[in-house]
């Protein structure tokens, strides 16, 4: 079934992201929501930020350097009466470690919150490339990682083709939006 996840005359949905960050660079944040916009058009979605909200000395978004200090961010993250994140949350911090493999770094996750796994949430790091938040987003909405070259969801790119969704994913996205927005995700 082709129906869109979509708003009225087929226009995207708006999602709004709650962004966790302390002085965040407009530019690199415009180019992340750029990619995922374009990425998520198809599944009629699309994604802007609602609001910025630094970090407090409790959970500093410097370094987020292991699994309690991930669980740690769900603390900030609005929940819906319904059980689902009111918004999509986003943390952005300027080191992100690998906590299967200390100290190398990674780009970005899509993380659970462990002992409440209704709580889930996106983590980027300021090194991040123009696409990790799209692919986070990916995650977000139900997607695992995908074998095919420059699938947003791969890690292979050869640069032939631009990044992108295939139908599956796109229908998993609509699908996951559709299940999030029934259960208390705000999306006009
Ligand atoms: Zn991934």
């Amino acid at each position: 079934m082709l129906t869109a996840f979509a708003g009225p005359e087929g226009a995207p949905r708006s999602v709004p992201i709650v962004l966790h960050a302390d002085a965040p660079d407009a530019t690199w944040i415009a180019a992340q929501l750029e990619n995922a916009n374009a990425l998520f058009a198809p599944a009629g979605l699309s994604f802007s930020i609602a609001e910025t909200v630094p970090s407090t000395p409790a959970r500093p978004l410097a370094s987020i350097d292991d699994r309690a200090a991930r669980d740690a961010l769900a603390d900030d993250v609005a929940m819906s009466p319904r059980g689902e994140p009111a918004q999509v949350n986003v943390f952005l911090t300027d080191r992100l470690i690998d906590v299967d493999d200390p100290p190398s770094e990674r780009m970005g996750v899509h993380w659970h919150r462990r002992r409440h796994r209704a709580v889930h949430y996106v983590i980027v790091s300021r090194r991040a490339w123009p696409t990790t938040l799209a692919h986070e987003l990916g995650h977000y909405f139900g997607n695992p990682h995908s074998r095919t070259p420059n699938n947003i969801m791969s890690y292979e790119r050869d640069g032939t083709t631009p990044p992108f969704f295939d139908a599956a994913q796109l229908a998993r996205i609509r699908s996951h939006a559709r299940r999030y927005v029934r259960a208390g995700l705000e999306a006009r």
